[in-house]
C-alpha cells in the first residue's frame, strides 16, 4: 500500500503520535489515564513479585521471625492479585477507549468528506483509496497505537525494574540477562519488518478478493452475472486472490516459526548458562537463595519484556504509517476554495450570467465547455439542447458550483459564484440531475430528502403534492404501505422483516423529479433530462405539469425531446462545448440551423438515441458498486 510518509499535511511520525494521543485523550480522558496507570502497574508488578519472593525466601533461609515475614507475604499475595486482575481490567478500559475513539474518528473523517463542496475529490480514485485506508486506519491505528505504546511502556517499566534490581543484587547478572535477550530482539525486529512488507504486498489482493466477493452478492450485478454465467468464474477469481494472500501469510508464519524456534533455543541456552552460574555462585555463598529466584524471574521477565517491546514498537510504527491516511483525509483542503467572508446572497432579481466559461474535468481531459456566454434571465425558462456529450450536464453542474470554471466566470445577479458560500447557493437551487439517486429508503423519504425542512410529520401534504406534480402519486399510493413503503429489496423496513418494493426506471425518475419539486419555490429550478426514462404519454403529462410550474420562474431545462422545450423563453443549442444557436423556437426554426434540422428529424418520427455518456437511465443506489470496475 502506498504510505503517505512525506506528504505535507500528514506530519512526521512523532507529530502523528502526538495527534493520536491527543485524539485518545479527547475521546475518553478517564480511560486514557486508566490505561496508562494499568500499564505502569502491570509493568511494575512482576518486578515487585520477584523482589518480594526473594525477601520471603531469604527470610525463610535466615529463619527470620514470622512477624516480619507475614507482611511481606501479604504484599506478595497482593502483587499476585494485581497481576491476575490487570489484564481483564485493561481489556475493559481499552475497549471503552476504543469505542469512543471509533465514534470520534468516524465523525471527523466523514465531516472531512462532507467539507468538500465540489465533486472533484469524489471522482478521484486516489481519494477513494485514501478514504478507504483512512477509514481502516482511523478505526484501528489510534487504538493499536495506544495499546502498543502502553505495552512498550509496560515492558520498559518491567525491564528497568529488573535491571535496577539485579544491579543492586549483583551487577554481572545484568550483563548476562541482556546477552540472553538479544537474539529474540533481533528476530522480532526482522519479523515485524517482514510482516509490514508482506502486508503491503497483499493488500491489493485482499481488496480484489473483497471486490469479487461483493460482485457475487450485489443485486446490481446479479442480473449480468446470471445472464453471462459469470458466477463460478468470479468465484474462481476471488479464491485465487485469497490463495495468494494465504500463501504469503503461510510463508511469513513458517519463517517466524523457524526463527523463533532457533533463537528461543539460543536464548534458553544463554539463560540456562546464567542460571547455572547463579546456582554455583549461591552454593559458594556469593549470592543468596533469594537472589537466585530474582535472577530466574528477571531472566524470563526481561526476555519477555524485550520481545514485547520490539514487537509492539514495530506495531506502533506500522500504526503510525497507516494513521497518515486518516490525517490526509481530515487535513485535506476543500476541493473548491470557499470564501472566508462569503458575499451575501439575496434572492435572485436580475439573472445568472455565464461569461466566456471554459471547463475541463482535469488538465489531461479535453475541453468540455469552450467559451460559453449565456444569460439566464430572472423569471424566464431557458432550455439547453444538443447531442450527447455536448456538455449540457456539465454546464448544469457548474451552475450549482460542483466545479469552478477553468476560465471565465459565472455570476449570480452580478456576484461571482466563487464569492458565495456553496451552501447558500445550493439553498436557492432545486435540481434533478441526469444521474439522479435512488435511495434505499421509503417512498416518502425519497421525496422528502429534497427539502429536509419537511423531515418531520408536517411534510406529508407537501410530499404528496410534489409526487402528484411529478406524476407518481398514483403509483406510490398503490404500494402496499403507500408512502411508507421501502423502495428497495436490499434493505428491510425498520421493524419487521417485510421486504421493499422495486420501482421501474421511469418510476424512479419520477420520484427523483418529485424530490426536486420539493424545492420548486427556490430561485432556480434545474431539470436535466427529467423525463428521459418515461414513456411518451407519461413524458407528455410530466412536461405539461412542469410547464405550469416553470411559468414565471427561473429555470433551466435539458431535454432530448425537442417538443417538450418548444415553449421555453430561450433555447440554446450546445455543440461541442459551444453555443452555436440561440433564440425562441420560432426564431430557431426560421433560422434553419442545427435545431431546425433536429426538430424536423424528430417530427418525422425518428428520435436520436437518448443514451448519453453521463448515463441516461443510470440509477445509483450504491455508487461504489456502479463504478467498481477499478
Ligand atoms: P451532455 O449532458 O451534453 O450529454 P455531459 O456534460 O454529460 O454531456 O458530458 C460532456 C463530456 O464530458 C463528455 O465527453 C463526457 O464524457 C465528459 N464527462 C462528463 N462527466 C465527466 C466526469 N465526471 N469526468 C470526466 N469527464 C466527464
Ligand atoms: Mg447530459
Amino acid at each position: 500500500m502506498s504510505v503517505p510518509g512525506s506528504r505535507p499535511g500528514v506530519g512526521s511520525l512523532p507529530e502523528r503520535a502526538r495527534t493520536a494521543a491527543a485524539l485518545s485523550w479527547r475521546a475518553h480522558p478517564l480511560a486514557t489515564v486508566g490505561s496508562v496507570v494499568i500499564a505502569l502497574v502491570s509493568g511494575a508488578a512482576p518486578v515487585l513479585t520477584a523482589w518480594l519472593t526473594k525477601l520471603v525466601i531469604d527470610g525463610l533461609a535466615t529463619r527470620q521471625d514470622l512477624g516480619r515475614l507475614l507482611p511481606v507475604t501479604a504484599a506478595l499475595a497482593a502483587a499476585g492479585l494485581v497481576l491476575i486482575a490487570a489484564p481483564s481490567l485493561s481489556t475493559y478500559v481499552q475497549g471503552q477507549l476504543r469505542r469512543t475513539l471509533r465514534t470520534l474518528i468516524y465523525d471527523r473523517l466523514f465531516a472531512a468528506v462532507n467539507m468538500h463542496p465540489g465533486l472533484s475529490r469524489f471522482e478521484d480514485p486516489g481519494f477513494h483509496d485514501e478514504l478507504r485506508l483512512g477509514t481502516e486506519a482511523g478505526e484501528t491505528a489510534p487504538d493499536r497505537l495506544v495499546t502498543s505504546s502502553l505495552a512498550v511502556g509496560q515492558a520498559l517499566v518491567t525491564m528497568a525494574g529488573f535491571v535496577a534490581t539485579l544491579a543492586v543484587i549483583n551487577p554481572p547478572m545484568v550483563a548476562i540477562i541482556i546477552v540472553a535477550a538479544l537474539p529474540s530482539v533481533g528476530v522480532q525486529l526482522s519479523l515485524s519488518r517482514r510482516r509490514a512488507a508482506v502486508q503491503a504486498r497483499i493488500t491489493p489482493n485482499m481488496r480484489r478478493q473483497i471486490f469479487f466477493g461483493s460482485l457475487l452478492t450485489t443485486p446490481e450485478a446479479a442480473k449480468e452475472v446470471r445472464l453471462f454465467g459469470l458466477g463460478d468464474f468470479l468465484r474462481g477469481l476471488m479464491l485465487a486472490e485469497l490463495r495468494t494472500v494465504n500463501t504469503a501469510e503461510r510463508d511469513l508464519d513458517r519463517s517466524a516459526l523457524r526463527h523463533h524456534g532457533l533463537l528461543s533455543l539460543l536464548g534458553t541456552v544463554v539463560a540456562g548458562a546464567g542460571i547455572l552460574w547463579a546456582v554455583v555462585s549461591a552454593a559458594g555463598g556469593g549470592i543468596s537463595v533469594g537472589d537466585v529466584t530474582v535472577f530466574v524471574a528477571a531472566a524470563a521477565g526481561v526476555q519477555a519484556a524485550l520481545g514485547s517491546l520490539v514487537g509492539q514498537w514495530a506495531e506502533a510504527h506500522h500504526a503510525l504509517l497507516l494513521f497518515g491516511h486518516y490525517l490526509a483525509v481530515v487535513r485535506d483542503r476543500p476541493d473548491l476554495p470557499i470564501p472566508a467572508a462569503p458575499a451575501p446572497m439575496p434572492a435572485l432579481r436580475a439573472g445568472i450570467e455565464l461569461r466566456d466559461v471554459w471547463f475541463r474535468y482535469s488538465s489531461d481531459h479535453a475541453w468540455i465547455l469552450r467559451g460559453i456566454d449565456l444569460f439566464i434571465p430572472y423569471g424566464r425558462s431557458v432550455a439547453l439542447v444538443g447531442l450527447n456529450g455536448a456538455g449540457k450536464s456539465t454546464l448544469v453542474k457548474l451552475l450549482c458550483r460542483m466545479y469552478d470554471p477553468d476560465r471565465g466566470v459565472i455570476r449570480w445577479d452580478g456576484t461571482d459564484l466563487r464569492e458565495i458560500s456553496p451552501v447558500d447557493l445550493r439553498e436557492r437551487i432545486g435540481a434533478v440531475f441526469q444521474d439522479y439517486m435512488s435511495y434505499d429508503l421509503t417512498a416518502g423519504q425519497n421525496i422528502m430528502l429534497g427539502d429536509l425542512a419537511f423531515a418531520g410529520d408536517n411534510g406529508g401534504d407537501r410530499i404528496e403534492a410534489a409526487a402528484a406534480e411529478a406524476g407518481v402519486h398514483g403509483t406510490i399510493s398503490a404500494l402496499p404501505r403507500g408512502y411508507d413503503t421501502m423502495l428497495s429489496r436490499t434493505f428491510f423496513g425498520d421493524h419487521d422483516q417485510e421486504s421493499g418494493v422495486v420501482l421501474s426506471g421511469g418510476q424512479w425518475q419520477r420520484v427523483a423529479l418529485a424530490r426536486a419539486l420539493m424545492r420548486r419555490h427556490r430561485d432556480l429550478l434545474i431539470l436535466d433530462e427529467p423525463s428521459s426514462g418515461l414513456d411518451a404519454e407519461a413524458e407528455h403529462a410530466v412536461h405539461m405539469s412542469l410547464r405550469r410550474l416553470r411559468q414565471g420562474r427561473t429555470s433551466v431545462l435539458i431535454s432530448h425531446r425537442l417538443g417538450t422545450i418548444r415553449h421555453a423563453d430561450l433555447i440554446a443549442v450546445l455543440d461541442d462545448g459551444r453555443i452555436v444557436e440561440r433564440g425562441s423556437h420560432d426564431d430557431l426554426i426560421a433560422a434553419g440551423g442545427v435545431y431546425a434540422r433536429l426538430f424536423d428529424l424528430q417530427a418525422s418520427g425518428y428520435e436520436p438515441a437518448p443514451a448519453t455518456p453521463g448515463g441516461d437511465s443510470v440509477r445509483t443506489t450504491t455508487p461504489r458498486t456502479r463504478s467498481s470496475g477499478r
